[in-house]
């Protein structure tokens, strides 16, 4: 069942989120000082069985593990089969795959010309979303600054953080940090109630599979082998799905022009 496991990832983070989190900050967050420790499970902190997970799933890629994303990170385009964060056997195989099949079973079997979500599973997408918008901002703090081949590389910044090089958040570590904490503080939070209207889904028949993200801010699927695409607002709140949509859809104008 999809609660237990979405209730599980509430139980580690709980025991073990801060300790994950210092992890990261001594590893990760001060390039002049990292403590070089061993990696951790990014989901319940165990160092043991440490496998890759990815930070999205590969079928929403048309399971072509080569496609590219982009995300404001760098600005640098990422494949996805390059962009994983460390967890455990068990947190990455059954927890998180159970999560995913889940969800991934839900867009297949819902026709939206004839359907729609029911409101729980609405409310697990939205859990579903937070876990992808928590392991950007993991990945983010593990991602080097190193494009050695491009002319931007600038050799001071090898070893920075690429949370550190995010001009969008004023180029403050510390703003990186809250978010990640924050990221984490939505997962072991079990109601989502108040978050509802946040996320849009509509029918779409555009033939590509489209995806943005931008950090604490908002995330954008198109799929088009389930005709649909969907938009979620990770910090605002909305009056009504018509509000969130027609907002959503604006952004959407503004990145693809
Ligand atoms: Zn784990």
């Amino acid at each position: 069942m999809v609660d237990e496991k979405f209730k599980l990832l509430r139980k580690n983070f709980k025991q073990n989120g801060k300790l994950i989190i210092d992890h990261i900050k001594r590893n990760h967050f001060d390039p002049w000082n990292f403590a070089g420790e061993d990696d951790l499970c990014s989901f319940c902190g165990t160092d043991k069985d440490l496998t890759k997970e990815h930070v999205l799933p590969k079928w929403c890629f048309e399971n072509d593990p080569e496609r590219f994303f982009e995300t404001v990170i760098n600005g640098s385009k990422q494949t996805f089969i390059k962009t994983a964060i460390p967890a455990c056997s068990k947190c990455n195989n059954e927890t998180l795959s159970e999560v995913e099949k889940h969800i991934n079973n839900l867009f297949r079997d819902t026709d939206l010309s004839n359907d729609y979500y029911e409101y729980e599973e609405s409310l697990n997408v939205i859990r579903w979303l937070e876990i992808i918008e928590y392991k950007f901002h993991v990945l983010n703090f593990r991602r080097k600054f190193r494009r050695k081949q491009s002319t931007d590389f600038i050799p001071i910044f090898r070893d920075v953080p690429m949370s550190v090089m995010r001009l969008n958040i004023e180029l403050s570590p510390y703003k990186a940090m809250a978010q990640l904490r924050k990221s984490q503080a939505r997962i072991k939070r079990q109601d989502k109630e108040s978050r509802y209207f946040s996320l849009v889904f509509w029918r779409s028949k555009n033939k590509q599979s489209l995806f943005f993200h931008t950090m604490d801010e908002h995330i954008f699927f198109e799929f088009p082998e389930y005709q649909m695409a969907m938009f979620y607002f990770f910090n605002k709140e909305f009056e009504s799905n018509y509000d969130a949509e027609k907002e959503a859809k604006e952004i959407i104008m503004k990145n693809y022009g």
